[in-house]
């Protein structure tokens, strides 16, 4: 295990956003949870989700890197902090199918789980048989069932924990047809979303058959942003694109603005599917640039 303190925790944000927090803690097995115990922490998968909302925190900060595949007669497990991208290459190589197209999520296991990731009807629950959870007391296993699984949205959301490892039923399929689906679901990607540039992935949640980039593109908000780093993008109107030394600010105020379109427009307001992380203790906090 790695341990810093006052550090930023900009480089383990997919986006490189985010300020100085004060401990921050690299797992890379699972056996050093233990000396965790009782301390209020925040985890950190991939970041390709979270926002980091401060320019300092008082939280503890745990990057999940506990990586690895094992596989048994019945099941295989994968801990928390595997790539998604790696699960998909075993999977393709061993004849497995479920992660043929999630596998191009930039996330990792514990992370995806959370979210309940999803990509072209292929979602991460499907085949999970159990998970071992850290409840912050306590390990736990929970049967995929007792997760309570909807899209986008798991029991995990908003509670302290942290996922450990998950089982995966095994369910034999030609590596051939895996590697053309796989193929053939990277270019449908590649189309429709903007996969080479920073970005958190979707930013709001559709809701009741209503599609939030088909109503900003009605709008003509392609390519809109409020600041100079960060806008969105002209190729999927849900997603923002953010350039390189972007301060949060400039994201959460664009997340706002659009949140407000879209109430006026439809009268909801679509629930944001960004995690933003904002400073623990809730100060309201110097927006000024220098201060990043
Ligand atoms: C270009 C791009 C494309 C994307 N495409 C898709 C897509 O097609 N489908 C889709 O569903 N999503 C997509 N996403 C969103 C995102 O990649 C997924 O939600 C991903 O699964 C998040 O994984 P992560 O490891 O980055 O999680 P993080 O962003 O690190 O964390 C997300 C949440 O999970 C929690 N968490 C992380 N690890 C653990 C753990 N071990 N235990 C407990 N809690 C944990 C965090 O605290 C946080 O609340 C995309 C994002 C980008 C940038």
């Amino acid at each position: 295990m790695k341990h810093y303190h006052n550090i930023s925790i900009a480089p383990f944000s997919y986006i490189k956003v985010g300020g100085i927090v004060k401990d921050l803690y690299i797992i890379e097995n699972e056996e050093e949870i233990p000396t965790l115990y009782k301390r209020d922490f925040r985890i950190v998968g991939n970041g390709s989700k979270i926002l980091f909302a401060f320019t300092n925190d008082e939280s503890t900060y745990i990057i999940d890197r506990n990586s690895y595949i094992k596989e048994y007669a019945n099941f295989i497990e994968i801990g928390g902090g595997t790539p998604l991208s790696t699960i998909g290459q075993y999977f393709e190589n061993k004849g497995y199918l479920g992660f043929s197209r999630i596998r191009f999520i930039p996330g990792r296991l514990g992370g995806a789980l959370v979210q309940n990731a999803s990509c072209f009807n292929e979602c991460i629950s499907d085949l999970l048989v159990s998970l071992r959870y850290f409840n912050g007391e306590k390990i736990i296993e929970l049967r995929q069932n007792e997760c309570q699984f909807s899209y986008r949205d798991s029991i995990f959301k908003g509670i302290k924990g942290m996922i450990l490892s998950s089982k995966f039923k095994k369910v034999p399929c030609n590596p051939l047809l895996l590697k053309k689906d796989s193929e053939f679901i990277r270019k449908q990607k590649e189309k429709s979303q903007p996969l080479h540039v920073l970005s958190l992935g979707s930013t709001f949640q559709n809701v009741q058959n209503y599609s939030v980039s088909k109503i900003l593109d009605e709008l003509n908000f392609k390519g809109f942003g409020l600041f100079p780093h960060a806008h969105i993008s002209l190729v999927h109107s849900n997603f923002i694109e953010i350039k390189k030394s972007c301060f949060y600010p400039e994201i959460s105020l664009l997340i706002n603005h659009l949140n407000i379109v879209l109430y006026k427009e439809i009268g909801i307001f679509f629930p944001i599917e960004i995690v933003i992380f904002r400073r623990k203790d809730g100060r309201i906090q110097d927006f000024s640039p220098q201060k990043k």
